[in-house]
């Protein structure tokens, strides 16, 4: 079977898959995200989004779009951040890409608090067309790929199939790949090099971007992974926050890759957005803000609390943290000035 299809089946298979079944996230589950360790992030790109509302010309309506929200936090803080401009989250409409049903009830009850209703698909072609600010914080990461591996000056794709110990492996296609689905940044790595392709994803940005071409909005996707392109393996599996077997507890335990940003860059390109240039996830928090907004929390919180505060905020912009590996990249509408703070890199 191809990794990617492994992967799909790993993390979406109706019964058995691993969104469909567990509970991922937080202390009790297997993995924090950014926007469960602590409220800021959400509301600082709820604020990064009220501002982009604006440059649109503040129109009456706006679909704002999360796909891959999990537990719907991210989206009630940027609802709740946005009240700083009422017009904004008076336009919004709110529309969920998920596929898990379990997770679509704890999304509702997410927006419910915040006075908003959603609407959900199942992918993000079924959105409607219109206005867009879209987020997707790890949401790319789960979005399968494909690996191959280099022998000679060949490719084989790799595939998991039965190894000699009756156990699940990885074994390579006796076939070799057709040198064109081979992307050239690739070209001229050494021996056993690891290529991974995302064809999904690149597709799913694609028609992010083609919506973005056709209507005034913004895309801003959050991800662990590398600006640039180039031979990795990256293929991983997590369970109760620490590194898993792949092959093994197939359904308990979450299975991702890192986000290669400059496929993803390109294929926003191609669908015809504007792209900007990627930064770090703790230089984007910075510059939004995060150490003003961390005071403020500071001032009213009880001892316990400002402990938390003080905790998380190290751990989403820290270097040693998620402050490096995890990256933020935005695409735009043409005719939308770059905005702040991604304009001049
Ligand atoms: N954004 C959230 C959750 C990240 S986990 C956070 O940061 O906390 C990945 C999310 O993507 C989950 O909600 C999962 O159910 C969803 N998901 C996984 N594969 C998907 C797919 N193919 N289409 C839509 N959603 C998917």
């Amino acid at each position: 079977m191809p990794i990617d299809q492994y992967f799909g089946l790993v993390l979406g298979h109706p019964q058995y898959g691993y969104y469909m079944s567990q509970q991922p996230f937080g202390l009790e589950g297997d993995f924090i995200t950014a926007p469960e360790a602590s409220q800021m992030f959400g509301e600082l790109i709820g604020v990064w989004f009220a501002s982009i509302y604006q440059a649109m010309g503040s129109p009456k309506a706006v679909n704002l779009v999360e796909v891959g929200p999990g537990q719907g936090v991210l989206m009630a803080d940027m609802l709740r951040a946005a009240k700083v401009m009422p017009g904004f989250r008076d336009a919004v409409k709110v529309h969920f890409v998920e596929t898990s049903r379990r997770l679509r009830e704890i999304q509702k009850q997410a927006v419910a608090r915040e006075g908003f209703n959603a609407q959900w698909h199942d992918n993000f072609s079924d959105v409607p067309e219109g206005a867009m600010l879209l987020a997707g914080n790890e949401f790319f990461d789960a979005i399968p790929i494909k690996q191959f591996e280099k022998r000679g000056d060949l490719w084989h794709e790799r595939f998991v199939g039965v190894s000699g110990d009756d156990a699940l492996g990885f074994v390579l296609s006796p076939d070799p790949t057709p040198a064109v689905l081979i992307p050239s940044w690739a070209d001229g790595s050494d021996d056993e090099s690891i290529a991974e392709v995302a064809p999904v994803r690149s597709a799913i940005a694609e028609t992010m971007a083609e919506r973005l071409a056709a209507a005034p909005g913004a895309a801003i996707f959050i991800d662990y992974g590398h600006a640039e392109s180039g031979v990795v393996d990256t293929l991983q599996a997590m369970r109760v926050h620490k590194f898993a077997d792949v092959f093994e507890d197939i359904g308990y335990c979450d299975l991702t890759s890192h986000v290669d940003f400059g496929e993803l860059g390109k294929a926003l390109g191609r669908g015809g957005a504007k792209v900007l240039p990627v930064m770090t996830q703790g230089d984007f928090l910075r510059a939004m803000g995060i150490e003003a907004r961390a005071q403020q929390l500071l001032r009213k919180a009880t001892d316990e609390q400002r402990d938390a505060i003080s905790f998380n905020h190290a751990r989403l912009v820290a270097d040693e943290q998620m402050g490096t590996l995890f990256k933020v990249m935005a695409a735009i509408s043409h005719g939308i000035a770059a905005p702040y703070p991604f304009g001049e890199m």
